[in-house]
């Protein structure tokens, strides 16, 4: 058994999807607030599967942690559960600081609880995996090189602060109490289920409904973009095989512009969905820019490539166009996330458990 934290949301859904794909996989305890980024009809092929135990309930919630960890004595606690949302970080700070900050301590004090209570092979097999971003390193200049692990941090957001603070918590817990831990920081990722706050699929959503495609400043931003599932195979080999202690950056190779992206996903709208009154591309509309916004993140993923053999599976080229045809064969997912009314999902498909 693992306990996967966050597995409502965007990545850990496709974790949790991709993870309980290997008929021989160990179960998956979930446990997830649903705040309005966490969606169970992401886990709807999952509702009969006996080996994913879906639990509603705070990571902020000790007690709660506590009784999982007794009661399912998982072998690992996959950590993803946080507020991802840069904007939202801007406008309202402290659940950022609640859930990143307050909530990994919880989580550490829990885990470093229950491993204690841990002997011989179980409690030297133990590992507490903790899932970040690359945003933790600030921002490059257009010569500087990658970020590496050994970048200091320089978060500029309160969203990158506060998952700064988590990843500098979860070092401490190791470094002062020999909790197994390993650190994954990974650039921006994009594929299925990603919320549509977020530059991919607001693009594809808002230019199938004909609305502006708002673009930060001068859309010279640059990211590194991984496939979601890249993402997921590579904490699996962190998992695995990382060594205790150790961050791992984990990246697609693969800088961009928004403005290039969202040039990107027009051209394949136009070619899979063309719109009658003229190309997509019309609708991009330059809006303010972000205060303190970033202007590059890149990854250096050799540390990962060379120790652990991982690469993506993905080209940018393959894994946008599986992107786009998601959303497009999947509107009513979109549709539901909208209107909100997949916040009924929970009551309608679990009784409310
Ligand atoms: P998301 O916002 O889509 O999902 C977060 C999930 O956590 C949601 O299901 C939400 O309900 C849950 N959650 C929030 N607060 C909670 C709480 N207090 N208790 C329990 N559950 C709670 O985020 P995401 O994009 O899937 O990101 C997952 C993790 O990966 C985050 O830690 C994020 O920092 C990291 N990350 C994201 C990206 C990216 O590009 N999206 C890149 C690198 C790292």
């Amino acid at each position: 058994m693992i306990l996967v934290t966050g597995g409502a949301g965007f990545i850990g859904s496709n974790f949790v999807l991709d993870w309980l794909a290997d008929p021989a996989a160990e179960g998956v305890v979930n446990l997830d607030a649903l705040t309005y980024a966490g969606n169970l009809a992401n886990l709807a092929s999952l509702k009969d599967d006996p080996r994913h135990v879906f639990v509603h309930g705070d990571i902020t919630d000790r007690a709660l942690i506590d009784r999982l960890l007794a009661t399912h004595r998982p072998r690992a606690l996959v950590h993803f559960a946080a507020e991802s949302h840069v904007d939202r970080s801007i406008h309202g700070p402290g659940a950022f600081m609640r859930t990143n900050v307050d909530g990994t301590f919880t989580l550490l004090e829990a885990a470093r609880a229950f491993w204690g209570t841990l002997e011989g092979a179980e409690k030297a097999a133990f590992r507490f995996h903790h899932v970040s971003t690359d945003e933790v390193y600030g921002s490059l200049k257009p010569s500087d090189p990658p970020f590496a692990e050994t970048n200091p941090y320089e978060p500029n957001s309160p969203y990158s602060a506060s998952k700064a603070a988590s990843d500098h918590l979860v070092r401490a817990w190791h470094h002062t109490y020999g909790l197994p831990v390993v650190t994954t920081n990974c650039s921006n990722n994009y594929g299925p289920y990603h919320f549509p706050e977020k530059l991919i699929p607001l693009m594809i959503v808002n230019a199938l409904a004909g609305k502006p495609l708002p673009v930060y400043g001068d859309g010279q931003q640059i990211r590194d973009w991984l496939y979601v599932k890249d993402h997921c195979s590579a904490i699996r080999a962190v998992l695995a095989g990382g060594r205790l202690g150790e961050t791992y950056n984990i990246g697609g190779w693969n800088e961009q512009a928004n403005i290039d992206i969202v040039n990107i996903v027009c051209s394949l709208l136009d070619e899979l969905q063309p719109d009658p009154a003229g190309p997509y591309a019309r609708l991009i509309t330059y809006v303010t820019d972000r205060p303190g916004h970033d202007r590059r993140y890149a990854i250096d993923a050799r540390k990962i490539e060379r120790e652990l053999g991982w690469r993506p599976a993905e080209t940018f080229a393959t894994g946008i166009r599986k992107t786009v045809a998601w959303y497009l064969a999947n509107r009513e997912w979109v549709a539901e996330v909208q209107s909100g009314s997949y916040r009924d999902w929970l009551a309608r498909n679990y009784g409310g458990r």
